[in-house]
């Protein structure tokens, strides 16, 4: 009989993570501060736990997916938590973007109370949580992460032990600061291809046969191009992780100039001036809203945004303008993956 995990916080990433814990044959304790959330998994055979406590109390393993460092205590610390619940020897992976500080902090706790811990943060979005591909970066003892491994194995397609604890979520803060680097790069790129006269489509698909090429942009470009600036991965995680960044580079020493980037914060790209914090200010720059602000001419403008709406505004100013050369069409080698 597979052993009895309690998930704790069931949005965007645990529902789906939940989900193929269940499908895998695990018995499953759920539990979420927003009732409605388990209903899905109850109908598959998990059970509702009414708290915390309740999921950790018959569980050998405890999984937590929550947003912040905060709920992360609350959840696991507060009355009513994992702690007060967990028999001696439970493990608890918590797989949140969470401070290293705190993960470290919340698991030196849990071994007072002989709760095991490791930090296992995620990569690869909600996609990824569905289907079982998650990048997995684990922090804690080797012996404990050999005993989480074929749960891990469930949830991910990569799993790498970064070190001990705490280590999981610096390798997590390092994948941040790439991809919001990463993306707020290419949103320059794009607009001064655009803006000097290049199609977008012929240029993404330059960029990915040449070696600038970029899985952000196999995942972005589609959405991009057919001008669909959907949300996904939520501008307040976003500035929660680059927080959580800028705050492990002070800490090691380490100045982290492109995550806060002073010539970003006085506004040369002429958007979010009004913005006062760097990180903030390259987080909204960095996802699908900040890319769409600075691809339209017009940036107050939000007419394209109404629902069935077009904005042949928007559309023009992505096409050369008159008298110019024709654009340049997408690589043969490229042509495939090129965001179309
Ligand atoms: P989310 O906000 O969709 O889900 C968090 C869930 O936790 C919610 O259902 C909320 O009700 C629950 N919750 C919060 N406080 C609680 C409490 N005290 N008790 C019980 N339940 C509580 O967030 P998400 O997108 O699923 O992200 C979860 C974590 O994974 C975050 O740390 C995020 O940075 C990280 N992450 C997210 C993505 C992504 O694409 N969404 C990708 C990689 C990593």
């Amino acid at each position: 009989m597979a052993e009895q995990i309690g998930f704790i916080g069931l949005g965007v990433m645990g529902l789906p993570m939940a989900r193929n814990l269940r499908r895998a044959g695990y018995p499953l304790a759920v539990h979420d501060r927003a009732p409605g959330r388990a209903r899905a998994l109850i109908a598959a055979g998990a059970t509702a736990a009414a708290s915390a406590r309740a999921a950790a109390a018959g569980s050998e393993v405890v999984v937590t997916m929550l947003p912040d460092g905060p709920d992360v205590e609350a959840v696991v610390l507060g009355p009513g938590g994992v702690l007060a619940g967990a028999r001696p020897g439970t493990l608890l992976v918590e797989m949140s973007t969470i401070a290293p500080a705190v993960a470290r902090r919340v698991a030196a706790e849990a071994a007072r109370r002989g709760v095991r811990m490791l930090d296992a943060p995620v990569s690869g979005g909600a996609a990824g949580a569905a289907a079982g591909t998650l990048a997995i970066m684990v922090g804690g003892a080797a012996e404990d992460l050999a005993r989480a491994r074929p749960v891990l194995e469930v949830l991910g397609g990569t799993l790498a032990h970064c070190g001990a604890s705490g280590a999981g979520q610096v390798a997590k803060a390092c994948n941040q600061v790439a991809v919001a680097g990463i993306l707020g790069v290419l949103a320059e790129a794009l607009v001064l291809g655009a803006r000097a006269g290049l199609a977008p489509e012929a240029l993404i698909g330059l960029l990915q046969g040449g070696a600038a090429r970029t899985r952000l942009l196999d995942l972005h470009g589609p959405a991009l191009l057919a001008r669909d600036f959907t949300p996904g991965f939520t501008v307040r995680l976003q500035r929660k992780d680059l927080r959580i960044a800028l705050e492990t580079g002070r800490g090691a020493g380490v100045p982290l100039p492109l995550t806060e980037p002073p010539e970003v914060h006085r506004g040369p790209l002429g958007v979010n001036r009004r913005l006062h914090r760097p990180a903030e200010t390259l987080a909204r720059n960095s996802i699908r809203p900040g890319l769409r602000r600075l691809s339209a001419r017009r940036p107050r403008d939000d007419r394209a945004h109404r629902p069935g709406a077009t904005w042949p505004g928007a559309l023009h100013d992505l096409s050369p303008p008159p008298g110019r050369p024709p654009p340049l069409r997408p690589a043969r080698a490229a042509a495939g993956n090129a965001g179309g």
